[in-house]
């Protein structure tokens, strides 16, 4: 942040200067500007002051400065979210932006667990693993370039290898958290000083779950240990392609309850197959809905095996196999695949979970909405797309690319639409943020928001962690 200068106007600028140097906090309208949005169209107020902690130590001491002086703090990752998690709700707010806090601390290969400091970016995280023998359960949310490690646990991040393992919080065995007093609590096993980071469940009460999914309002994670699998060096794919959404859909209920996959990826319908992958569907005119399966395994007969009976349940289920190549590249690209989408316009996006019996009728009603707006004629393109998470359900996203400015606005009234049908047929975001919050708040059940209510006032009793977001503010 050197080449421009701190206007030094926010009331915590010398302080915060003194605690991390010129280097790492900066107040000027250039760096605050580039700090107002995160990866999605959405504004909240613009940040006060930007600072950069480098360890442990500094986010306790600018924490206790925030406290002291009863100052707002949101904590930001990568700032990659798609909801505007992480803008502050309130003026002045001191923007923590965690990533220059990205070492691995410590690889335990006894009890195979892996801890990082919070701005470590999944994509490093899977090389470093990698070149070790090693694999995480989920593997990162499709922007894994950029979302951190800590940014994903808060705001239950769905994406790869979440069919498998459940979504970003379900890896996590331990949390170091500073709380909004400055003081440090370390979950799970990590209680005890003389223990290994082994296990989430020990002693007492789940206290790492408190944290996880709080979308940073209950204090600034800053060390997060996750679950460790040997590297599966055996993958194979498979494509099916089927006449209907409904056949899609019982089948992939089926291969997710039997647990064959890596990753398990639902394209709905055909014509998002063509928003993906171009010309996959050319020689299929009767193919509206497909399936695309990664197997990994330490094994290669039963990586070979286990592709062979998701093709067998394919075939009996009225599906047809029509080779590999989407699910090959879906795996292979990762995080590289969803970016591209963007060259077909601004991104709207509708991404909640909800169950895979669930899937046709979210699709009815947005096929009401496309049609109501006539979105194909606008020129604006749609994916319809269920990841499978943990047996039963899905993370769908329906989302609509709006080609220019100008369709901006009527692409947001359909857009708007769409979100109230996911939650009208019984959806449920994974993250909220500015995108779902208000929704999410309108049907939430009272004794749900007073509990959370009740803790937040415990931690943090001058409201000045993310204050605001979940309507945390008193
Ligand atoms: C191309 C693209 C594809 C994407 N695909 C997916 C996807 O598949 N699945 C998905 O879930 N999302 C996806 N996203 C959104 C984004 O990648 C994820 O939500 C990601 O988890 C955000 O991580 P981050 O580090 O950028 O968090 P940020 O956006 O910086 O912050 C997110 C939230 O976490 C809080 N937070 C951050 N760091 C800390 C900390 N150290 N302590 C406490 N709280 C903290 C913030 O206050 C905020 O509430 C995608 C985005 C893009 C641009």
């Amino acid at each position: 942040m050197t080449v421009v200068k701190a206007s030094a106007s926010h009331p915590l600028y010398n302080e915060l200067l003194a605690i991390v140097g010129q280097d790492r906090v900066n107040d000027n309208q250039v760096i605050i500007s580039a700090y107002s949005k995160d990866a999605c169209h959405l504004v909240a107020d613009r940040p006060g002051i930007v600072v950069m902690p480098n360890n442990v130590e500094e986010v306790q001491k600018i924490v206790r400065l925030c406290a002291k002086t009863k100052t707002p703090i949101m904590p930001a990752g990568g700032r990659n979210g798609i909801c505007g998690a992480c803008l502050p709700r309130v003026p002045n707010t001191v923007l923590l932006d965690m990533i220059n806090m990205k070492r691995l601390v410590k690889l335990d290969e006894e009890v195979m667990t892996v801890t990082v400091e919070a701005g470590m970016r999944w994509a490093e995280l899977i090389h470093i693993l990698e070149d070790r023998g090693y694999k995480l359960g989920f593997r990162g949310p499709y922007g894994g370039n950029a979302a951190t490690v800590a940014g994903s646990v808060s705001i239950n991040s769905m994406g790869y290898a979440a069919s498998k393992f459940g979504p970003a919080p379900e890896g996590v065995v331990s949390l170091e958290v500073v709380l909004p007093d400055g003081e440090i609590v370390r979950t799970g096993s990590a209680w005890n000083k003389e223990a290994q980071t082994f296990t989430r469940y020990s002693s007492f009460a789940d206290l790492t779950g408190v944290f996880l999914g709080d979308h940073g309002t209950l204090g600034v994670k800053t060390k997060v240990t996750l679950k460790i699998y040997p590297k599966a060096p055996f993958s194979t794919y498979i494509d099916l392609g089927f006449k209907t959404l409904e056949d899609a859909t019982a089948v992939l209920l089926e291969i997710q309850k039997r647990g064959l996959t890596e990753e398990l990826n639902c394209l709905l319908a055909r014509e998002s197959a063509d928003t993906y992958f171009p010309g996959l569907l050319d020689s299929h005119p009767g193919i509206n809905a497909t399936i695309h399966s990664v197997v990994m395994e330490t094994d290669q007969q039963l990586a070979e095996r286990k592709v062979q009976i998701i093709r067998e349940i394919g075939l009996e289920m009225k599906g047809k196999d029509i080779g590999n190549f989407a699910a090959q590249i879906h795996w292979a690209e990762k995080f590289n695949e969803v970016q591209p989408m963007y060259n077909n316009g601004f991104w709207l996006n509708t991404c909640h979970l909800r169950p895979i019996v669930r899937l046709p009728e979210l699709m009815n009603r947005m096929r009401d909405i496309f049609k109501k707006y006539n979105l194909e004629k606008n020129g604006i393109k749609w994916i319809a797309d269920a990841l499978a998470v943990d047996r039963a359900y899905s993370a769908a996203w329906v989302t609509i690319f709006a080609p220019t400015r100008d369709k901006m606005e009527f692409a947001e009234r359909a857009w708007n639409e769409m979100l109230d049908a996911a939650i009208e047929t019984g959806g449920c975001p994974y993250w909220t943020g500015l995108l779902w919050e208000n929704r999410a708040l309108k049907k939430v059940d009272e004794n749900f928001i007073e509990l959370y209510r009740t803790i937040k006032r415990a931690i943090d009793p001058d409201n000045i962690m993310a204050p605001n977001v979940f309507q945390g503010g008193y």
